[in-house]
């Protein structure tokens, strides 16, 4: 079997045991927040949030999509969109190769069809473990796709982003993401189309300045890093000492720019209360 789909079926069959209750494991995992360490099946458990601090640590496209969507229910999206390498950037195929074979993502977004509580949705995740989610042209084409889907059958779009910013190794190419993502976006707005958008640790750079930020509505996991440039560079460009928790999920939803914090636990509950609205709306 090739290893991205052998490695693909086992994490299946992991998932598979940890909803059955099966998975049993003595291994522990330490906490990259506060250090201290809980066994591994307590960290399955509440969705890789740590059990002694609350800290949510990142996890891949795949296990997001496993915790939202019902079982049975997804249905992979635009699976062959990959980045090429239009600059002839050094080393970059070969950088590519190595991350492809490492996470069994073809790119950092993983695009899907599926359903949240029995209400179908197009969904988009970006996978912050492939080039720090940094947005090139494969993120920004099934984002793009994502929503013109969305906009033909009439389904909500969710996007989970997490993301380092551009991916410097396809120049003005990844710059050019930012602009064709929200031109997709906003056509399918246009046309009456809810587009959730769920920011994770950390959302920044040009997904931040595109898709991440034109949800009709703004929700974020707690303690997530969400700006455009880092702290340090704001700092020293206006020279001036930055608030206290600047650019931090909670900082944002008192400021306005966030309609809600939402526990990693919650996400299910929440997205699916807003399907339903949406849907009886719709309806009215
Ligand atoms: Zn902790």
């Amino acid at each position: 079997m090739n290893p991205i789909f052998a490695r693909r079926r086992g994490r299946l069959l992991t998932y598979q045991a940890m909803r059955e209750g099966k998975l049993t494991s003595t291994r522990r995992v330490a906490c990259g927040q506060c250090g201290a360490e809980s066994a591994a099946i307590e960290w399955e458990r509440t969705g890789q949030v740590c059990p002694k601090c609350g800290w949510h640590a990142p996890i891949g496209a795949y296990h997001r999509l496993w915790q939202i969507l019902d079982p049975g229910t997804f249905q992979e999206l635009e699976e062959n969109v990959r980045s090429a390498d239009p600059l002839s950037f050094p080393g970059y195929p070969r950088k590519l190769a190595a991350l492809r074979a490492k996470t069994g993502l073809e790119d950092a977004a993983v695009a899907a069809l599926g359903k949240i509580e029995g209400r179908r949705a197009v969904l988009a995740v970006i996978d912050s473990r492939f080039f720090m989610g940094s947005m090139g042209t494969a993120v920004g084409e099934k984002i793009a796709r994502a929503a013109e889907l969305a906009e033909r059958r009439k389904l909500p779009l969710i996007i989970f982003s997490a993301s380092g910013g551009a991916r410097m190794q396809e120049g003005i190419f990844s710059l050019m993401q930012m602009a064709k993502t929200a031109a997709a976006i906003r056509r399918f707005q246009d046309r009456g189309g809810l587009y959730i958008s769920c920011l994770t640790h950390p959302t920044t750079g040009g997904v931040t300045a595109s898709f991440a930020s034109l949800g009709d509505i703004m929700l974020s996991e707690p303690g997530a890093l969400i700006g455009f440039a880092g702290p340090r560079v704001i700092q020293q460009t206006i020279g001036q000492e930055l608030p206290e928790g600047f650019q931090r999920a909670e900082y944002l939803l008192e400021h306005g720019f966030l309609d809600q914090i939402v526990p990693r636990g919650e996400w299910r509950r929440v997205l699916s209360q807003l399907l339903a609205l949406h849907e009886r709306g719709k309806r009215a």
